[in-house]
């Protein structure tokens, strides 16, 4: 472990800049300060004053790893000394080129067209433009299919703070309803649990599937809006109702991908295939922003022709970044050996005998777990910014969100964290155990 010192003891650059910050999520008047940290290693952080945190969130789940691993930095150094980026209009280059293929072996089906881009939320919009144009041009051959321009998207869900993707958020949870009615209107349902619900779901796109460009879902795991939990069942009768309709799927696997649930891809605990899905966060192994849509041959198909209007007008700037894409191969390397199951599997035991005891708490409804994702819901939003500095006095890193306190460590966390994780949860939300 690095040791602090005399600058990461005296933090100028905190006081300084402080006052130029736009922090996220903030309400900038009232929010406690922030926590310097000046390091990371594996599953901890390292703060300006040398206290050390175990960090339970793995940095909004993206260090599935553990920070600094030797093998990413290694990756890294080697690519940034050869070439850190170029653009991606007219040139190619081996990182992005192997990741596309990498990413095409490794999803099921056909996904298997991967277009780069470098934020989730940037790649559920090309992800949704994907969708709203594959029935364009599907309908300048057949006449029909122009009309689908809108999305069906589900309560509890979370895609991302950008216009578009605030839209198919939860619109009551999804901290974007103060800008309802700036952008078109979605159409919001609930999630189809059982044989009744999927029957509702079937009646309502009877009536607007036909504007429906294509169901938009975090399959097994809506994160951000409260890790709520569902079955494979439910991803199941979404393809049969987007099938049924003649509308797309897509899977946002932005938090769910990259082993998190205890698959490689929460998709493959169901058994069947999206027609887009959208990732990022666990891609770079949390180093550098990276996020991928990859569609389908269909809809990559449909977009091939000989009218260049038919092609996919998108391109940012830092697209397929070569750093960004070296440390994805070098994240992807690590997965190879498989022993990331048993990780997973070990963490989602500490988890569950961990957290179970909270059942008991005051206020507590739930306790689930399912892979590396540990949850203790209450029936009220929580005060997170109290709960935040009550963690960091028990030594760990643990930033509730609405009504749960959540854990989703790295996959490498060590046991030892693990239970401390744990053991700081129970005690901040007041209970006696016998492991305590
Ligand atoms: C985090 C997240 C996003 C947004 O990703 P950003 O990189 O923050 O833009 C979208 N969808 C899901 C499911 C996410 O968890």
């Amino acid at each position: 472990m690095a040791t602090p010192d005399s600058d990461w003891l005296t933090p100028n650059w905190l006081a300084e800049g402080a006052a130029h910050i736009w922090r996220p999520y903030c309400q900038m008047q009232t929010a406690r300060p922030p926590l310097p940290v000046v390091a990371t290693l594996g599953s901890r952080l390292v703060l300006a004053d040398g206290r050390e945190l175990i960090d339970g969130l793995a940095s909004w789940w993206t260090a599935c790893h553990g920070y600094n691993h030797p093998h990413i930095a290694q990756a890294l150094r080697d690519q940034i000394e050869r070439m850190p980026h170029v653009m991606f209009g007219g040139l190619a280059h081996e990182p992005a080129y192997r990741l596309a293929k990498r990413l095409a072996d490794l999803l099921p089906g056909d996904l298997s067209h991967a277009f780069f881009a470098e934020s989730g939320s940037v790649a559920v919009e090309i992800a949704m433009k994907m969708a709203l144009q594959f029935h364009i041009n599907r309908g300048a051959q057949t006449n029909k299919g122009a009309g689908r321009t809108r999305f069906l998207s589900f309560r509890g869900g979370y895609h991302g703070d950008t216009l578009a993707t605030m839209t198919v958020c939860d619109p009551e949870e999804g901290m974007h309803s103060l800008f309802s009615g700036v952008m078109p209107a979605q159409v919001i349902a609930d999630l189809p649990r059982d044989a009744e619900s999927e029957a509702a779901l079937d009646a309502l796109l009877a009536v607007r599937g036909e504007e429906i460009a294509a169901i938009l879902v975090e399959p097994l795991v809506q994160g951000a809006g409260g890790m709520l939990l569902h079955g494979p069942e439910t991803l199941r009768a979404l393809r049969r109702l987007a099938d049924a309709h003649g509308v797309l799927l897509i899977f946002d696997e932005i938090f769910t991908g990259f082993g998190r649930t205890g698959t490689m891809f929460a998709m493959q605990a169901a058994g069947i295939e999206p027609d887009i899905v959208t990732l990022s966060k666990a891609l770079t192994g949390g180093t550098l922003p990276l996020s991928a849509a990859v569609a389908s041959t269909r809809v990559f198909e449909a977009f091939l022709s000989d009218d260049p209007e038919a092609g996919l007008m998108h391109g940012p700037t830092y697209m397929a970044n070569p750093l960004a894409c070296a440390a994805a191969n070098a994240s992807l390397d690590l997965f190879e050996d498989g022993a990331w199951r048993a990780d997973v599997a070990r963490v989602s035991a500490a988890l569950t005998e961990g957290l179970e005891p909270c059942r008991a708490a005051p206020g507590v409804v739930d306790v689930r777990v399912m892979g590396a994702i540990g949850v203790v819901e209450f029936d009220a939003p929580v005060a997170v910014g109290d709960l935040c500095a009550r963690f960091v006095e028990e030594g760990a890193w643990i930033r509730p969100m609405g009504k749960v306190i959540y854990l989703t460590p790295a996959f490498t966390t060590p046991d030892t964290d693990l239970a401390l994780l744990t053991r700081a949860v129970r005690k901040v939300v007041g209970v006696a155990h016998p492991l305590d």
